[in-house]
C-alpha cells in the first residue's frame, strides 16, 4: 500500500530540529518521498493542509498495567514515604492481575497512547500471580491495537525466590519467541525490578540473561533514597556501581529514574551510554525528587511511569520542572530527549531512522490538526512544542505505515469495545484488589537474609 500525505508541515526530526513544507509519500511500511505529490502515481492521499507531520512518539518507560488503577478505590492509611506507595498500592495491584486484567489494561494503554501520538511503548511488566505467558498477553494486544513495543516482565525477590526465577524464565521464554517474528512490532528486554529487591543472584541471572540474548536491562534505580540505603548497607556499593559491577549497566540498559545518584554514578551512566527514562510527572506525583538531568547529558529520554503515555504533557511537565530550577534551559532540552527516546527504540528494531521522518525511516508519524499561530520553523519548533501542541491536535497515526488512527478514532479494534472490557475488568481486578494487604517485603528482610543489620 501506497500513501500520500499531502500539504503537511513536516518535522523531519526533533533534534536537530528540521522543518519544512512537503509531501510525504508512505510505502511498504517506510517513507518512500519526501518532496512534491504526484498525481500521477495513483497513489491514495491524505489530505493533511493546514496539518504539522511530526515523528511518532516513544514512551520509554511505563506499566501498561497501571491503566485499570485509574480511581481504584483505597481504603487503607495514606501512605506516607515511597515504600508505603509500593507496599500499599502498586504491590498489591500487581498481586490481583490476571489474564484478563493484563489483557484490557494493554488493550487500553495502547489505545490511549495511540491518540496521544505516541507510537512506541517500553513497557515493563509485573504480574506476581500471572507470569508465564503475560508478555504474550501484552504482545497480542499491542499488536492488535497496531502499536509497537519493547516488553520486559520485572524480575524481582520481594515474592520470593521462586517467582524471582518465574520471572526470569518468563523474559528468556518471550526473547525467544519474540525472536520468531511472530508479533512483528514487538521486542524484548529483560526486566528487573530495582536494586533494593534484587538479590545478588537475580541480577546477576538478569544481567547473564540479557547478555546471552544480546538485549539490555531495563530497571528502576535509585527512584527514592531507599534503593541506595539498601545497596550501601548489603553490598557496599551504590545502585549503579552494583549495576554495572554486576554487568546490568551496558549501552542497551535502561535505567528508570536514576534520581538519587551522585556524579561519578552519573559518569557510570554516560560513560557506559546506558539511557535512563526520565519520569518528571510520575517523580511529582510519588515525591521522589528530581533527576540530576544536568549531570547526565545527552543520555535522558522521556517516560510516563504508568501515568498514560502522552509525551506532549510529559515534555511540558519536563521543561517547566527544568525551568524552575534554571531559567537558562531551554524547551530544545525536550525535543533532544524524545529523539533519545526514539533512537533507542530504533536501536532495539535494527531501525536507526527511527524517529525520524527521512526517506527509508519506518513510517511511524502523527499528522496534528494544528493551525499554528506563527511559523513553525526549525528554530521555534520546540516553543510550539511546548506551549503549543498537545494530544488535543492528534488526527492520524500510522505505524510502520499503516494507518492506526483516523479522525481521533483507532482503525483496528473498536475503542468503545476495549473501554468497555477494561471497566468490566477493572471491577473484576478492584474486588481482588480488596482481598490483598499491604506487601510485607521492606529491604530490611533483605538486609537481615544477607547477613547485615
Ligand atoms: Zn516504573
Amino acid at each position: 500500500m501506497s500513501l500520500w500525505l499531502r500539504g503537511a508541515t513536516v518535522v523531519r526530526s526533533l533534534e536537530p530540529p528540521r522543518v519544512e513544507r512537503a509531501d510525504l509519500l508512505v510505502a511498504d511500511g517506510r517513507i518512500a518521498a519526501v518532496g512534491r505529490a504526484d498525481a500521477g502515481e495513483g497513489a491514495a492521499t491524505l489530505d493533511c493542509s493546514g496539518c504539522l507531520a511530526i515523528p511518532g512518539s516513544v514512551c520509554a518507560h511505563t506499566h501498561a498495567y497501571s491503566a485499570l488503577a485509574r480511581g481504584m478505590p483505597y481504603h487503607l492509611p495514606a501512605p506516607t514515604s515511597f515504600l508505603e506507595i509500593l507496599q500499599r498500592i502498586w504491590w498489591r495491584l500487581d498481586r490481583a492481575i490476571d489474564p484478563t486484567a493484563i489483557r484490557a489494561s494493554a488493550l487500553v494503554a495502547a489505545r490511549e497512547a495511540l491518540l496521544a501520538g505516541t507510537t512506541t511503548l517500553v513497557d515493563h511488566h509485573a504480574s506476581p500471580n500471572a507470569i508465564d505467558g503475560s508478555l504474550d498477553v501484552i504482545a497480542e494486544a499491542f499488536e492488535e491495537v497496531g502499536i509497537r513495543s519493547v516488553l520486559c516482565y520485572e524480575v524481582t525477590d520481594r515474592d520470593g525466590r521462586a517467582r524471582a526465577g518465574e520471572g526470569l524464565d518468563e523474559n528468556r521464554r518471550f526473547l525467544r519467541r519474540v525472536a520468531s517474528g511472530r508479533w512483528p512490532l514487538a521486542r524484548g528486554m529483560v526486566g528487573a525490578h530495582a536494586s533494593f529487591t534484587l538479590s545478588a543472584d537475580s541480577l546477576a541471572a538478569c544481567a547473564e540473561l540479557a547478555r546471552q540474548e544480546g538485549v539490555g536491562v531495563h530497571v528502576h534505580a535509585a527512584e527514592d533514597a531507599v534503593d541506595q540505603a539498601d545497596a550501601l548497607a548489603r553490598f557496599g556499593q551504590r545502585v549503579v556501581e552494583r549495576l554495572e559491577l554486576g554487568g546490568a549497566l551496558t549501552d542497551a540498559s535502561l535505567l528508570a529514574h536514576a534520581i538519587h545518584l551522585d556524579p561519578a554514578e552519573a559518569e557510570r551512566v554516560v560513560r557506559t551510554r546506558a539511557l535512563v527514562a526520565h519520569n518528571p510527572r510520575s517523580n511529582l506525583n510519588n515525591g521522589v525528587g528530581r533527576t540530576p538531568l544536568s549531570w547526565l547529558g545527552e543520555r535522558v529520554a522521556l517516560g510516563t511511569d504508568g501515568m498514560g503515555a502522552d509525551l506532549f504533557e510529559e515534555s511540558h511537565v519536563a521543561y517547566l520542572r527544568r525551568r524552575e530550577e534554571d531559567l537558562a534551559s531551554s524547551p530544545r532540552g525536550s525535543l533532544a530527549m524524545l529523539a533519545q527516546g526514539a533512537a533507542f527504540a530504533g536501536r532495539v528494531f535494527g531501525e536507526p531512522q527511527l524517529g525520524s521522518l527521512d526517506v527509508g525511516a519506518p513510517a511511524d508519524l502523527v499528522v496534528l490538526d494544528y493551525q499554528a499561530p506563527t511559523p513553525v520553523a526549525d528554530d521555534a519548533l520546540a516553543g510550539h512544542w511546548v506551549f503549543g501542541l498537545s494530544a488535543a491536535s492528534v488526527r492520524d497515526v500510522l505505524v510502520g505505515g499503516e494507518v492506526v488512527v483516523r479522525d481521533r478514532r483507532i482503525t483496528r479494534l473498536d475503542g468503545a469495545d476495549i473501554a468497555l472490557e477494561a471497566r468490566s475488568a477493572a471491577g473484576a481486578l478492584w474486588q481482588r484488589l480488596e482481598g490483598i494487604g499491604p506487601h510485607p517485603f521492606t529491604p530490611t528482610r533483605l538486609l537481615a537474609s544477607a547477613g547485615v543489620s
